[in-house]
């Protein structure tokens, strides 16, 4: 990925504290490439490059940072720009109901992003209600009348039968759509749309009296990550035709790399407002710049491994935690096997250390997922329950006589329990780093 190509191209530069031109040009070629083949578009990235460049180059010398991090530092920067700072809020307007329309190419996902979008709302204290006016594909409507059922909110049905199924048909149930919305004291109305193969002129026509008779608050274009640089156009055609308000990007359950945002927030100038995750209703987040930014990097995502630590720990116990482990006191053995027992309830160890990023003090992390046996928590607990309790508190207590009664005390080897010693330092040393620097926003929303 793009932090260990730029970790390797500034192997070499190891003892030396500046970045020059020439020693930044292999860099910035590899970040071109990555940048590439995370399907961000040829112009983004070009702009990125010479700002990151700039950067880099006007960069002070006197910073604790070694030459690669600074521009890992700032490719991260320069990424988050574009993506814009924040999670997007939503418009509304002065007499409910605000309208939200769909818009997309068919099978991006505007159905079931409808849906997800009408469940986020009402658990946010909203009343949406959700129309489908894509008269085309009967199996459309229905499908929406499925979700709403599901996730058993509001749907106006409206009454197609013998209609021909027409641009007329589409206005008169939008029409009657809203002013039900309104009569049921819904505050949102979602307006799921119909979709083609390509933009046409007919769709495009279809939208624009949409936009004209409903008035929407938000027009959101829902794009398929997985289309990459298709996803980009279509969001340029679409933007063009009726100045969009936001994107959504589905299908990031997926391997896309996620470039497909930054191309589409900076060829629209639109936020991307939500990631869809998968089929299910509640696979849906709000967007974070900051996190599609590490995945295009590769750098992990510690907001997400925190976010669900935070919500599978008890919360008082993580608070404790974090507390501890991030302060300057490190963290004690006891502690340490609490954690074990609690990460045992996350799931399995492995998808929890590939959530970590590989570079600084993680470097070595990544390789060790590879080697994780998960039979070993057991391992590990019964060797700490073997200590004593000023042992636990203590680890420098631990010398080579007491490294013997321990390991024979749990059934393992005094290597077994040097193993443990040593994880045990590392994992020290990486919450005090990351209490003590780049992880402080991170301990915040922890501790929040
Ligand atoms: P529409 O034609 O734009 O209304 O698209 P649909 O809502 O019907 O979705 C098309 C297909 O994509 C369906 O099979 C959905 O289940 C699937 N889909 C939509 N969003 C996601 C997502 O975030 N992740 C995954 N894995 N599938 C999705
Ligand atoms: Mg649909």
């Amino acid at each position: 990925n793009l932090s260990d190509k730029l970790q390797r191209s500034f192997k070499n530069l190891r003892g030396q504290g500046t970045i020059t031109e020439e020693n930044i040009s292999d860099a910035l070629r590899e970040i071109r490439l990555a940048l590439l083949e995370s399907d961000v578009n040829l112009n983004v990235v070009t702009e990125l490059i010479e700002h990151i460049r700039a950067r880099a180059l006007g960069e002070q010398v006197a910073t604790a940072l070694s030459p690669s991090e600074q521009i890992v530092k700032i490719v991260h920067d320069e990424l988050v720009n574009v993506l814009g700072k924040d999670t997007a809020r939503f418009q509304k307007s002065s007499q409910p109901p605000s309208v939200i329309l769909m818009a997309g190419l068919q099978g991006s996902g505007k159905t079931t992003t409808s849906g997800k979008l009408a469940q986020w709302l009402k658990k946010a204290g909203h009343r949406p209600m959700l129309v489908s006016v894509d008269v085309y594909r009967p199996a459309a409507r229905e499908q929406l009348a499925i979700v709403a059922t599901s996730i058993n909110a509001q749907l106006y049905k409206g009454d197609t039968k013998g209609e021909p199924a027409d641009s007329k048909l589409v206005e008169r149930l939008a029409k009657e759509a809203k002013r039900e919305a309104a009569n049921y004291g819904c505050d949102i109305l979602i307006v799921d749309t119909a979709g083609r193969n390509h933009i046409d002129d007919a769709l495009m026509a279809e939208m624009a009296m949409l936009k004209k008779l409903l008035n929407p608050s938000e027009i959101l274009f829902v794009a398929d990550a997985m289309t990459g640089q298709d996803a980009v156009n279509s969001a340029k055609a679409f933007n063009d035709h009726l100045t969009i308000t936001g994107a959504i990007l589905t299908k990031m359950d997926g391997d896309a790399r996620g470039g497909a945002a930054l191309s589409i927030r900076h060829v629209t100038g639109a936020p991307i407002k939500f990631l869809g995750t998968g089929e299910k209703p509640d696979a849906f987040e709000p967007f974070h710049p900051d996190r599609i930014v590490s995945r295009i990097m590769g750098h992990g995502d510690i907001a997400t491994l925190l976010e669900r630590a935070e919500s599978t720990l008890d919360r008082g116990k993580a608070e404790q935690f974090a507390k501890k482990a991030l302060s300057g006191d490190g963290f004690s053995l006891d502690d340490f096997r609490e954690q074990l027992r609690q990460i045992k309830k996350m799931g399995s160890m492995k998808s929890i250390l590939k959530m970590l990023p590989s570079v600084g003090p993680f470097a070595g992390m990544q390789q060790a997922v590879e080697n994780v046996d998960e039979g070993q928590f057991t391992r590990v607990e019964s060797i700490i329950n073997s200590m004593t309790n000023k042992e636990r508190q203590n680890h420098e207590l631990i010398n080579g006589s007491r490294r013997k009664r321990i390991a024979a005390g749990s059934g393992t080897t005094v290597q077994d329990v040097n193993n443990l010693l040593r994880q045990y330092g590392q994992m020290r040393k990486m919450f005090k780093t990351m209490g003590s620097g780049g992880g402080i926003k991170a301990q915040q929303r922890m501790m929040s």
